[in-house]
């Protein structure tokens, strides 16, 4: 995981890391949500005008959305130095202990 962010870093057209206190940041920010909606259009299409059915090409698509997802997440979490590898360890981390207490339905962040 940190190889794909060390390798996306390249496409940042900002050119800039390590300052979040940027409009680089903001961009990246604003760029997750932004692909993440696009994520969420596909799927909203497939059940609207496919009734659920997804295709391999629907996939293929929806994939290319997951990798524009990624690749924000990547690159804000390099403007806050953190390696993309503790994104996910972090993650697992949280579900596995939220799983030993059967809490895993429910809110709060910091369950
Ligand atoms: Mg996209």
């Amino acid at each position: 995981m940190n190889e794909y962010q060390t390798s996306a870093s390249q496409y940042d057209l900002f050119k800039a890391t390590g300052n979040y206190n940027t409009v680089a940041f903001v961009e990246k920010v604003l760029g997750l949500v932004g692909e993440a909606g696009e994520t969420a259009d596909k799927i909203k299409k497939i059940l609207r005008d496919k009734d659920g059915v997804i295709d391999e090409h629907d996939k293929v698509e929806v994939t290319k959305e997951l990798g524009d997802v990624l690749w924000y997440v990547a690159s804000i979490a390099r403007y806050l130095d953190v390696p993309l590898e503790d994104v996910a360890k972090m993650n697992l981390e949280k579900l596995e202990s939220r799983n030993k207490r059967n809490l895993l339905h429910g809110e709060g962040d910091n369950r």
